[in-house]
């Protein structure tokens, strides 16, 4: 469902947007304590714990005309609330991040499929669509560079029940992102 007062807050000519899924409080804060023993060790910065997602589909800038359209897209249909089993620990040397990630998840494919049809049809390009899509949480940032692209994988996964997912509006900074959620979307069969 859109945020109208959250739509109507959006300054200049565009605003830059995704799709995410986004954990419930007490399991952010859980994968935000990862993200600080990681950093702890590792160097870089945490992520927040209101910040902590799964970009499903990453859009860019969309002019703000077009923002009430988007956000009220109806939800991916026929996707039923899944349990993502977080299973994986790995770093990227070109961005400098640590991320945390999932096995293969049909759900997730599906609703990922299912949000980039609808969005084309719907007229909104996806920035860098030949990209694969890699599933991941960014935990860490602005790791030191030089560090070795890792994974590893977690003695026991993290189970994470998705029943939503949001359309999110990012505000970029010299202190680096802040996010507003424009829109949320249940899952449901
Ligand atoms: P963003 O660039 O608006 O990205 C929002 C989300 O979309 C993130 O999940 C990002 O993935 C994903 N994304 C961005 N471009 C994409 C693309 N072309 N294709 C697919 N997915 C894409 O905001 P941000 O990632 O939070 O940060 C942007 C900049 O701010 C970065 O340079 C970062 O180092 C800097 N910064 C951020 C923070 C923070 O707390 N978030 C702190 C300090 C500095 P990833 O998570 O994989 O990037």
């Amino acid at each position: 469902m859109a945020t109208e007062s959250a739509l109507q807050r959006n300054e200049g000519a565009s605003t830059r947007v995704f799709f995410a899924l986004w954990p419930e409080p007490a399991l952010a804060e859980k994968l935000t304590g990862i993200a600080g023993e990681l950093s702890a060790s590792l160097g870089g910065k945490p992520t927040r714990a209101e910040t902590v997602h799964l970009t499903l589909a990453f859009l860019g800038d969309v002019p703000n005309a077009r923002l009430p359209e988007l956000a009220t897209l109806p939800p991916v249909g026929a996707i039923a609330p899944f349990v993502l089993a977080l299973d994986r620990l790995g770093s990227w040397q070109h961005n400098r991040l640590a991320w945390m990630g999932c096995s293969e998840s049909p759900p997730l494919m599906n609703l990922v499929l299912g949000l980039r049809r609808q969005l084309g049809e719907a007229g909104f390009a996806i920035r860098d669509p030949d990209r694969p899509f890699f599933p991941h949480l960014t935990l860490v940032r602005k790791l030191p560079a030089g560090l070795a692209a890792s994974v590893r994988h977690l003695p026991q996964d993290i189970d994470w029940p998705c029943r939503e997912y949001r359309l999110v509006a990012s505000t970029l900074s010299a202190a680096g992102s802040s996010y507003r959620t424009l829109a949320r979307y249940r899952l449901s069969a």
